[in-house]
Parts: structure tokens; sequence; C-alpha cells
């Protein structure tokens, strides 16, 4: 039931290089416009692995594929950096995964640096405290962009998808299908069809827990991998 990016027990390492991948990526969307054509919507997470300028060129250099958003192209605790950013290159950008509360995103929102704010449930307060980011964000045309990796849970899906269902700027939603053993573990009202999802008629967040089934899966420890550039120094994953 790991997040899928993890490996059990010790971590596996990666090989990171900042300069084949600026070279890569827009090659990446140059492949799939031409096999997939303008219709369908393109995003990419960056992962925070970019200096701000390295992320203005990677910005421009994609804006020919018109992504919906590139996500996290810096370390998102620097909000000035993505001034920088926001002065080289029109590709939508996307942030806040990891924000745990609106004086993270007050600067990128204000000052109008990001395109899509993605806060979630669980990390940044709870409904209340999401509500007023987005309230904030829907200033300045902002739209919402909930994180919904599989480490989040069932029960943050289904506040996240009432939480949508209200929100006058919505953007999208993130949606990684958690394991089937998981599903069991917290039997929902909400469901996916056809690219949405729906969040059921189950009042409140619609999501329950199975306490005795929950107990069969005892904790068994996971890391998620770990980068390492082409001379071996060990680098952000
Ligand atoms: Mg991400």
């Amino acid at each position: 039931m790991y997040y899928e990016p993890a490996d059990a027990d010790l971590p596996s390492e990666n090989v990171w290089s900042t300069d084949k991948y600026l070279n890569h990526v827009p090659q990446l969307f140059e492949t799939l416009r031409e096999k997939f054509g303008e219709d369908i919507r393109l995003l990419h997470d960056v992962h925070h692995r970019l200096t701000p300028i390295e992320a203005g060129r990677l910005g421009k250099s994609l804006e020919p594929y018109k992504l919906f958003w590139m996500e996290d192209p810096t370390p998102a605790e620097n909000q000035e950096a993505f001034r920088l950013i926001r002065q080289h290159t029109t590709t939508p950008i996307a942030v806040g995964e990891i924000f745990n509360s609106i004086f993270d995103c007050h600067t990128l929102i204000q000052e109008q640096l990001i395109d899509f704010i993605r806060t979630t449930v669980v990390h940044a307060g709870g409904i209340t405290q999401l509500r007023r980011i987005a309230d904030l964000a829907a200033l300045y045309q902002i739209r919402t962009g909930c994180h919904g990796a599989t480490d989040l849970s069932p029960v943050c899906l289904g506040t996240a998808l009432h939480f949508d269902t209200w929100v006058p700027n919505f953007g999208v939603q993130e949606y990684m299908r958690h394991t089937e053993e998981t599903d069991a573990v917290f039997p929902h009202a909400y469901s996916f069809k056809d690219g949405y999802l729906y969040a059921g008629e189950t009042p409140g967040h619609g999501v329950d827990i199975d306490e005795e089934l929950a107990a069969k899966y005892p904790y068994q420890r996971a890391y998620l991998p770990v980068n390492r550039l082409e001379d071996g120094t060990m680098w952000n994953w």
C-alpha cells in the first residue's frame, strides 16, 4: 500500500542531471503534442528541482506545447523566486502541495505569480482555512488544483471533493487511484468515471474506516527514492 514512487525498505537511487532534464523535457512535450494533438491537457511536475532562472528557461521552452500547468518549478518555500520565473515565461504555474497555511502563499497569490494553488485540506489547516486561501486566490483569478497523491488518504480525497464542489474558482482535482486494499479499508461514497470524480450523496465527507480490516495491514517502512548527481553528490529528489 505504498505511495507509488516509494520503495519497500531502503530507498533506490536515481541519477539527476539538470542539463539533460532541460534538454529532454521540451522534446518530450513536442512528441506528445505530435502524437495526441492540441485538445488534450498536459501537465508537468518539476518536483522543486530547479533554480528560478532554470525554471524560467524551462517554462519558456515549453510555451509552444501550451501546458495546462508547470508544477513546483522551484523549492516552494521561497515565494519571491516566482517573481523571477514569472518574468520569463507565460507557461501557467501551479504550487502549494507542501503549504501549511495562507502565509505560505499570500505573496504568490497577491502578486499573481501563480495560476493554480494546490493546497490540500489535510496540510493547509482544514476546510475553513482552505476556503480562505481559495477566496484570496479568487480575487486574482487563480484557480484551485488540490494535491491528490495516494499518500493522502481517501478521507482527504472525499473531503477535497466536497470542497471542490463548493469552490467557485475550481480548476482541477489531482487523482491517483488508491490500491484496492486502501479502498477496502476506507469505504467511501465518492466515485470516478470517464475522467470525472463524483462526491456521492453520503452526509459529511462520505468516507469511513474499517478498523478491523486496517489492523490486518501493520506498518511497513518505505522510503522515497534519493537522487545523486552524475558525480555522485546527493541531490534533492
Ligand atoms: Mg507534485
